[in-house]
């Protein structure tokens, strides 16, 4: 066994028997806590330094840094899953680094090699994972990393410095007690402009849907459904998450449209349509007239994996799939599957795994 691989399995039997934070598992939620060490790097003069972990959770940035007065920022969402073993694991977080870098593009931020977006997360990790909750418990650790301009520039243009963070905590299972659908309503709103920056994950698409969202709330809806900014006949996004229907002729269907942000929940399960549950999977227009070609709806993302679409509300109507109160056969064998090769109860595809 050379070196690496020896460190490797050292360092893995040691994650395995970390003690556990002192922390209720079954009753954490989806919120912020602050856990022992988070990465920091700086980009400078055409360069990232080596990076590091730091223990304070407080940023010391510029006032006029563009990041907080032009919205030059870019962020991930993934998470770290507890094995049946004790083992830690990563789901599909080479797409991450992936999308983190066309996003920083469109922002004309710098790209992070994607061997150094892997290694921040893993250092995190395992830096924290005392913190990975227990198998079992449905909780898992959410990884955030994100990027800002930084440095005092006051013209509208890109900063002259950059930060890089990974940041993670433990979140509790979006739904407890078993999934629930819910209703949407379509918002009059737009998420993103047609050939704005809807495919990239950064925060202005998110300051600018809150309104909406608080109206949704305030309506007695989970959160609303986005239209193409272009048209407004088709559906792009649920709230924060990519929309799917399951038609009645079992085929799995998904927007298509570059304002939408490329999901990687939603293109795990068009290959698991495909490839574990022998579906017809398609990504293509979804007409907002037409949703009575589904039987059954949800939407999909990191945080909730599936949320079940009851009802949506358009025009003062509500279209109900395939129940108010009950889940989908079929959504919710997506859901179990997907979270089994998240939580390594059944294997997953080539290269979805990485072991921390
Ligand atoms: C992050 C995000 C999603 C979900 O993407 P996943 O990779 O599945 O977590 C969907 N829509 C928007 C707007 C997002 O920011």
């Amino acid at each position: 066994m050379n070196m690496l691989k020896q460190r490797n399995r050292i360092e893995g039997e040691n994650l395995k028997m970390s003690t556990l934070a002192n922390i209720d598992w079954d009753n954490i939620g989806f919120k912020y806590m602050q856990t022992d060490l988070r990465y920091l790097a700086t980009w400078k003069d055409g360069l990232w330094d080596e990076g590091r972990l730091v223990k304070d959770n407080m940023l010391s940035i510029g006032e006029c840094a563009p990041a907080l007065h032009y919205g030059q920022q870019c962020f991930e969402g993934l998470k770290a899953y507890r094995t049946k073993t004790g083992d830690i694991q990563l789901f599909r977080a080479t797409e991450n680094a992936k999308r983190f870098n066309r996003s920083a593009s469109r922002l004309l931020m710098p790209e992070i090699p994607e061997a150094m977006f892997l290694d921040a997360v893993l250092q995190v990790v395992r830096a924290n994972a005392a913190y990975v909750p227990p198998y079992g418990s449905g909780a898992t650790l959410y990884i955030r990393p994100f990027m800002l301009g930084v440095g005092n520039y006051i013209a509208a243009g890109p900063a002259p410095e950059y930060l890089f963070s990974v940041f993670c905590f433990p979140v509790g299972p979006y739904f407890k007690g078993g999934m629930t659908p819910v209703n949407f309503m379509v918002s009059d709103f737009d998420r993103a402009a047609p050939y704005g920056t809807g495919a990239a994950k950064v925060g202005g698409n998110y300051a600018a849907s809150f309104y909406p969202n608080k109206l949704a709330k305030d309506s007695g809806f989970a959160d609303c459904i986005y239209l193409d900014p272009l048209t407004h006949t088709k559906i792009e996004e649920v709230g924060a998450a990519n929309f799917f229907g399951i038609t009645r002729d079992n085929e799995f269907v998904t927007p298509a449209s570059p304002s939408i942000l490329p999901s990687i929940t939603k293109y795990s399960l068009l290959y698991l349509s495909r490839e574990y549950l022998s579906l017809k999977a398609t990504e293509r227009d979804v007409l907002i007239d037409n949703l009575a070609e589904f039987k059954e709806a949800g939407a999909c993302g990191t945080a909730a994996v599936i949320t079940p679409i009851g009802g949506i509300q358009y025009k003062g109507k509500l279209h109900v799939f395939h129940s108010e109160t009950e889940v989908g056969p079929i959504t919710k064998k997506l859901y179990d599957t997907l979270c089994a090769i998240q939580f390594g109860d059944m294997e997953a595809p080539s290269g979805w795994i990485i072991k921390v």
